[in-house]
């Protein structure tokens, strides 16, 4: 965790940044009008470890569904900070944050006019300062806007840039409740990014916490290890001070991964790290683990950062995990140890042994079977190589989302998926019975014309 950050405090007992242990956080993917459902969401992810807890708020209607949610999580005796997530609607935002802990927004989506995006922020920022509400300024590779990426491009800067205007402004209003963000699904973006915002906070005179995440990791082993690379590698380097890890899965389990990211870098847990030796720029690593997840996590986090940096290129793994039944599995013998070899090779963007998955963790937009359709496009799409395919939850920001993908498959609602090549929309309105084979076959006719 970074001990030089502002201290933030969110609701009353949790604060974020100035040297406190890294939160573990989360995201609903309920319907947020599923009040029911989402307040136990929100209670199953508090009892696995989440310390606040983020729904999203598609407008104004929605702030009734809010002070409802919170109604039941406190009637069934827990006190959750909530996190309301707004993407362009600065009323949304203006309106729920009386009650809620703390809001996360992107004020450069406020409003094409950078002016009048500009007084919306403000006024939010007095109405969060008037009731204690914390804001994060949540910015994602994918979303920059027209005048940031004209700017500097759809970059690192770009993305540090973006985010210091909007914490410039709360510097000049005096308001420090602040976390910021900078997500990108590629985690080279992503950690640098990152660094360059921290050096210009620290530059400044303020250092608002980090909440650290890769975004659209995908999910399964990839998801994770993408999630362990990123993360892990700002925290090696002493920055972070809240983490989500996004996986396209139910978001209990995101928990186990995040919860060991929080431990290690709180040093509550150490490596199942045997011994290791490196020859020339490979390393030879032994390892001895309660369970194959936390093989996989020891090895993402010990070896992430340097691949990622280029100062090793491969990690040779050998010695043994417990598998479910508490028996010890070869982890080179079972063919592990050159499966979590490419797979790490993947995510630190040195390999690309399998197509390059984006896909977002679904929230309560997303408008079809997110995480099916997600394994149907990865079963049929898996003999392809050289190629990034972005599977969204939504059409209303999925394809502002998708970054540097090649290919969108991008939910509709009523069954129907839209196929995007990199942003243009190239078949809209397939039912999802046919979309996996109309992407597969879009893709293989634009790779043969190569
Ligand atoms: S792209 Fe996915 S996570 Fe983002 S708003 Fe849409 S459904 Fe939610």
């Amino acid at each position: 965790m970074a001990t030089d950050s502002i201290p933030v405090k969110i609701g009353k007992t949790l604060v974020i940044g100035g040297g406190n242990p890294i939160v573990v956080q989360s995201m609903c993917n309920t319907h947020t009008e599923d009040v029911k459902g989402t307040a136990e969401q929100c209670v199953r992810l508090f009892k696995g470890g989440a310390r606040l807890v983020r729904i999203t708020c598609p407008g104004r209607q929605n702030v009734k569904d809010f002070i409802a949610i919170r109604a039941l999580i406190e009637e069934a005796g827990y006190d959750i900070p909530l996190v309301a997530d707004i993407h362009f609607s600065a009323e949304a935002a203006i309106e729920v944050a009386p009650y809620v802990e703390k809001v996360r927004i992107n004020p450069g989506n406020f409003h094409k006019d950078h002016g009048l995006a500009r007084a919306k922020f403000a006024t939010l920022v007095e109405v969060c300062k008037k009731y204690g509400t914390a804001i994060r300024i949540g910015i994602n590779h994918g979303s920059l806007g027209q005048r940031i990426t004209s700017l500097y491009g759809n970059t690192p800067v770009g993305m540090a840039e973006a985010a210091m205007e909007w914490l410039r402004l709360c510097k000049e209003n005096d308001f420090y409740q602040v976390v910021v963000s900078l997500k990108a699904s590629n985690t080279l973006v992503m950690t640098e990014a990152y660094r360059l915002l921290a050096a210009k906070m620290k530059e400044e005179g303020f250092y608002f916490p980090l909440h650290l995440g890769v975004t659209e990791a995908g999910n399964g082993d990839s998801g994770r290890i993408k999630s362990c690379v990123g993360i892990s590698t700002l925290l090696e380097e002493g920055m972070g001070d809240t983490v989500r890890v996004s996986l396209t899965e139910e978001p209990e389990n995101e928990l186990e991964a995040a919860s060991y990211l929080a431990g290690r870098y709180d040093g509550t847990l150490t490596s199942c790290l045997k011994a290791s030796r490196t020859e020339e720029k490979t390393v030879y690593a032994t390892y001895d683990c309660p369970s194959r997840s936390r093989l996989l996590y020891d090895v993402s986090c010990d070896f992430g950062r340097d691949l990622l940096l280029k100062k090793i290129d491969r990690v040779i793994i050998d010695g043994v995990y417990a598998d479910d039944a508490g028996n010890p599995v070869d982890i080179a013998s079972s063919g592990l140890a050159q499966y979590l070899e490419n797979e790490l090779l993947q995510a630190c963007r040195r390999k690309f042994y399998k197509p390059e998955y984006i896909a977002c963790p679904g929230c309560g937009r997303t408008m079809y079977n997110l995480q099916e359709s997600f394994e149907q496009v990865k079963s049929r799409t898996a003999h392809l190589k050289d190629v990034v395919i972005a599977v969204m939850g939504c059409i209303v920001n999925g394809p502002g989302e998708m970054a540097d993908a090649d290919w969108g498959y991008v939910g509709e609602g009523n069954h129907k998926v839209t196929i995007y090549k990199g942003k243009t929309p190239v078949a809209s309105h397939i039912p999802d019975t046919e979309a996996p084979d109309i992407l597969v076959s879009l893709i293989e006719q634009e790779q043969a014309r190569r």
